[in-house]
């Protein structure tokens, strides 16, 4: 292999196998791409390589002699500097193979993909050369993250940084737009875009969620206002942290905002993040219980993720149950992914709740969730979210085009 030079801008792919055909074949691939490949046959060799380099790609074979994979991932996922894209390739079961690459998004490692083999050189080529350029984008926001304040974020929701866009929520039978979910977003003239993953706990730890929560609640509610008056059963979703919840003055707080706004209550529908992080599920509960009461309606968000548990599905008054995205994204070409997706809609049907699944981007999952029974879809092969007067337009054109419920119930005979 040659030498690397640090202005030399060529893309470096590690190719790690104990097959060496096997590392012939891959590097050949990487060589009529363009790329530079390096070979290590072993786990040492690679982790060796590793400690002394910055690799683009790396393509592991996840049995190694001596040593595993995982083994490999791990060491990875303990370096400062990753790779932008990890290929895990082996000829095991496929439920190892989707396991691994789980484990690899699990610490961090988000752009990891894998391959069967025997390798097709199809797949391999493109799992090669579609590289997004999100891994470079996340590391340079985690890095400013890093160096952002409470005081900073509390300078920026006094600017009016902050503000709500919106989301379709859509009834999958029909096509029709029953609904919307206000997302947080942080234009800030200092940092950019800051997404709502680095500013949220934040805000939760710098007691600045209360100001969010209302400035959304108000945004929201402004714009189900504008809405219901052509479409009467629109809902507007907005983000709770389970944190708010232990505030028994919460309910009535809401019941103020809306009455000034001049929404009715069944407008708001609000999405309980982090139920197992309630740190009181008594007066949770009590909270819960009267905003329900009032009219509004309530979603257990990220259902599956280990944060919205199954017991607090069945002690608390939910009207909506939101699958993880997490599920739904490969849910058509993972089985394990499908088992889950299709079980949690049977269980939120067996508590009379709707179920929203979160993160569709493609027409194959759309249609497939729709058979499966589950009733509300959310998802870029919708919209993304957008701010409020492109969601305006956006919904004029999807209208058009999706005339709703009539129109799927002719089509189906129904
Ligand atoms: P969430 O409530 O589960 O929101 C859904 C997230 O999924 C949003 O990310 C949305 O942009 C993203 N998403 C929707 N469809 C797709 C898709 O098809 N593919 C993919 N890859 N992603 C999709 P976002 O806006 O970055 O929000 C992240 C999380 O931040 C939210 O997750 C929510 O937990 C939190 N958050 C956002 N706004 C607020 C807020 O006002 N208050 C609180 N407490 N939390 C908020
Ligand atoms: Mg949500
Ligand atoms: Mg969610």
């Amino acid at each position: 292999m040659q030498d690397r030079t640090s202005s030399d801008p060529a893309i470096d792919v590690l190719v790690v196998d104990d097959d060496p055909l096997q590392g012939a074949i891959i590097s050949g691939v990487c060589i009529k791409l363009g790329y530079r490949p390096h070979f290590a046959a072993s786990y040492q060799e690679a982790a060796d390589r590793l400690a002394a380099d910055r690799y683009d790609y790396v393509t592991i074979d996840l049995s190694l002699g001596d040593h595993d994979g995982i083994e490999l991932l791990r060491l990875i996922a303990d370096h400062d500097t990753k790779p932008r894209r990890i290929i895990v390739i082996s000829g095991c079961d496929q439920r190892i193979l989707n396991a691994t690459v789980r484990m690899a998004h699990a610490v961090g490692m988000l752009d990891t993909v894998s391959l069967p083999k025997p390798i097709d050189l199809t797949l391999l080529r493109s799992a090669l050369s579609t590289l997004p350029e999100s891994a470079a984008l996340r590391r340079r926001s985690d890095a400013g993250a890093a160096c952002i304040t409470t005081a900073d974020l509390s300078r920026g929701i006094d600017n009016g940084e902050v503000y709500a866009a919106f989301q379709p929520k859509i009834d999958l039978a029909s096509g029709k737009v029953i609904g919307c979910e206000a997302l947080a977003r942080w234009d800030s003239p200092t940092f950019g875009a800051v997404g709502p993953d680095l500013f949220i706990p934040l805000a939760e730890q710098g007691g600045l969620i209360k100001a969010i929560t209302f400035s959304m609640l108000r945004d929201a509610m402004r714009f189900a206002a504008a809405f219901i008056a052509t479409e009467p059963r629109f809902v507007v979703a907005v983000n709770l942290s389970a944190s708010l919840l232990s505030d028994t003055s919460l309910p009535e707080e809401i019941e103020h905002l809306l009455a000034e706004i001049g929404v009715p209550a069944r407008a708001l529908m609000v999405e309980i993040t982090e139920t197992t992080a309630m740190a009181d599920v008594g007066r949770a509960m009590d909270v819960l219980l009267r905003l329900r009461l009032k009219g509004v309606g309530i979603s257990m968000d990220d259902f599956g993720t280990g944060y919205s548990s199954l017991s607090a599905l069945a002690r608390m008054p939910f009207s909506e149950l939101k699958i993880d995205r997490s599920f739904v994204k490969d849910c058509l070409t993972d089985a394990d992914m499908w088992k889950i997706v299709s079980s949690s809609v049977a269980i939120a049907h067996q508590y009379n709740m709707k179920v929203v699944a979160e993160g569709i981007e493609d027409t194959a999952t759309w249609r497939a969730l729709d058979a499966l029974g589950c009733d509300i879809g959310q998802g870029y092969e919708f919209s993304r979210a957008l701010p409020q007067d492109a969601f305006v337009d956006w919904y004029r054109g999807w209208t058009a085009r999706h005339p709703g419920e009539a129109a799927a119930m002719l089509q189906r005979g129904a």
